[in-house]
């Protein structure tokens, strides 16, 4: 039983951490700077949460939008932590490398998986039955 909070802004691309420096050095050991590593780090994590999720209600993996091939790519969990590691051992993204005949209804999106992942989280925090975007006045 995964019990780690869930931060609603992990992986979001206006993350303020982002974009911090460029160092504009391309001969250093490390590949992924110290915030790149990290966020691979997230998302492996979430990944884990995810899979926990949907796998049971019959997702098998996630959909990506490919800015190079402009289709989705599907994954398999097992797939993506495969890539998610690669990038983390090797610095570099995997070539492509989707799932053989995927079925589109087995795959959800990144941001859906979230919205799920949160959705779960909210009610497991609150253990209530209160209507979504009851404030929690408690300050
Ligand atoms: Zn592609």
């Amino acid at each position: 039983m995964h019990d780690e909070p869930i931060d609603p802004f992990n992986g979001d691309p206006a993350d303020p951490a982002a974009g911090l420096d460029d160092p504009g050095d391309d001969a250093t050991p490390d590949p992924l700077t110290d915030v790149e590593r990290q966020d691979v780090l997230e998302d492996l994590a979430d990944l884990e949460i995810y899979q926990a999720l949907l796998a049971p209600i019959g997702v098998r993996g996630l959909v990506i939008e490919c800015e190079d091939c402009r289709e989705p790519h599907y994954f398999d969990w097992d797939l993506l932590r495969g890539n998610l590691r690669h990038l983390l051992n090797s610095g570099r993204p995997r070539v492509h490398e989707p799932a053989y005949d995927p079925d589109p209804d087995h795959y959800v999106t990144w941001d859906y998986a979230r919205g799920y992942a949160d959705g779960v989280h909210d009610t497991l925090t609150e253990g209530t039955e209160d209507e979504p975007g009851t404030p929690t006045a408690t300050d």
